[in-house]
């Protein structure tokens, strides 16, 4: 939990055993999930994992099949979208284009019967939170991207909902604009005070911004977490393989003393790990382990955990060079070195022979 964020309270919102089916398909399972006031979270998945489903039925697009949603304690089932505290930004921002900027916020304000004195305070208010005063006239074709996205935010703020609801928020913006837009929004949403529920298929931009993240998969929450729990302590190999790049042996457990596992694979490999806690002897485990967590040397390396193989790719990506170590099983082993000096003191040639290896506590064991 992110520290502004109390779990000892009710939660804000509450799905209650949630199910959602589209004739006969099963979007969202039986999902219960508690997002607490202020929190930032992220519903992370791949492409028809239900995530968006589930966004829209807290807006109140879509009805629960089963279950119900409850924010601050009122059940919303039967709740028209516009009487719930919530809002909601698209990703394609769903800007009038015929519209100023002005009128695209006070649209919604004098659907709601908001006095024009009252309406024009708060179109001011909210372009400069987004710091669009300027702009208030221009119309939406006359705008980039970037402004666009804010113009939809400020619109999405100014009926000043409980909830913001954000659909893949930065999904239309490049790579720079998107990564400064990343930090503007979450600083916006901790000055506000507000609690934002973001979908996103983009793990890089769930751990960013987000204070927990719950990764979605066929309609089914497979883990709850902050950034570093999500990362660092996945339960299970698709969490782990789906956020970041991960190195996964299979093996069987050859010896358990306490925490310390021996994991041996096929191909005559041996692990040895120190948090084997739910690993049982004689089973099928698997040990995953990041790429940025090995090292890797022209020279043979001592200790446990030591593979070595042929330098198959070398890609340097400028902060990181990649290397897949082609294993004598034909596996790939992948591993990530931080480039800290102009010149890389790393002699490795491709298709020579290397050697990797990681420490028994640098990945985890995991049982599914
Ligand atoms: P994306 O990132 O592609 O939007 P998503 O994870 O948000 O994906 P959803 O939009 O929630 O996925 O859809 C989940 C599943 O439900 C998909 O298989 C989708 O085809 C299906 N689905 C969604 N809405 C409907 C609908 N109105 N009618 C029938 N099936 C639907």
């Amino acid at each position: 939990f992110a520290p502004w964020a109390d779990p000892s309270e009710k939660p804000l919102i509450r799905f209650e055993n949630v199910t959602k089916t589209f004739d006969g398909f099963t979007a969202v399972d039986d999902l219960s999930l508690d997002i607490y006031t202020r929190e930032f979270f992220a519903l992370l998945g791949a492409s028809g994992c239900g995530k968006s489903t589930l966004l829209r039925m807290l807006a109140g697009f879509e009805r629960p099949t089963k279950g119900r949603i409850v924010l601050d304690g009122e059940d919303l089932t039967g709740i028209p979208p516009y009487r719930r505290p919530v809002n909601m930004m698209f990703q394609s921002y769903a800007l009038f284009p015929h519209m100023s900027v002005a009128k695209n916020i006070a649209f919604g304000l004098k659907q709601d019967g908001m006095a024009k004195s009252e309406r024009e305070d708060r179109i001011a208010e909210v372009l400069k939170l987004v710091k669009m005063e300027r702009f208030a006239n221009r119309k939406p074709d006359q705008l980039s991207g970037g402004q666009q996205q804010r113009v939809a935010l400020a619109r999405s703020l100014a009926k000043r909902p409980k909830v913001l609801l954000l659909d893949e928020p930065l999904g239309a913006l490049d790579k720079k604009l998107r990564e400064e837009t990343q930090f503007e929004l979450t600083d916006l949403q901790y000055d506000l005070g507000m609690t934002f529920i973001m979908v996103t298929h983009d793990q890089e931009e769930a751990m960013t911004m987000a204070d927990r993240i719950a990764v979605m998969d066929q309609g089914h929450i497979r883990q709850i977490g902050t950034p570093p729990e999500i990362y660092e302590a996945p339960s299970s190999r698709f969490v782990a393989d789906f956020v970041g790049s991960v190195n996964i042996f299979e093996g069987k457990v050859a010896k358990k003393t306490g925490e310390r596992v021996t994991l041996e694979t096929p191909s005559g490999g041996v692990i040895e790990a120190d948090n084997g806690g739910a690993a049982e002897a004689g089973s099928t485990a698997w040990y995953a382990v990041r790429p940025e967590k090995l090292i890797i040397s022209a020279e043979p390396l001592d200790g446990p955990n030591v593979f070595s193989g042929e330098v198959w790719e070398i890609a340097y990506i400028g902060d990181m060079t990649l290397f897949h170590l082609k294993l004598d099983d034909g596996s790939i082993l992948r591993v990530s070195m931080v480039n800290r000096a102009r010149s890389s003191p790393l002699q490795l040639t491709w298709h020579e022979r290397a050697w990797a290896s990681f420490a028994p506590d640098a990945g985890l064991v995991l049982v599914r």
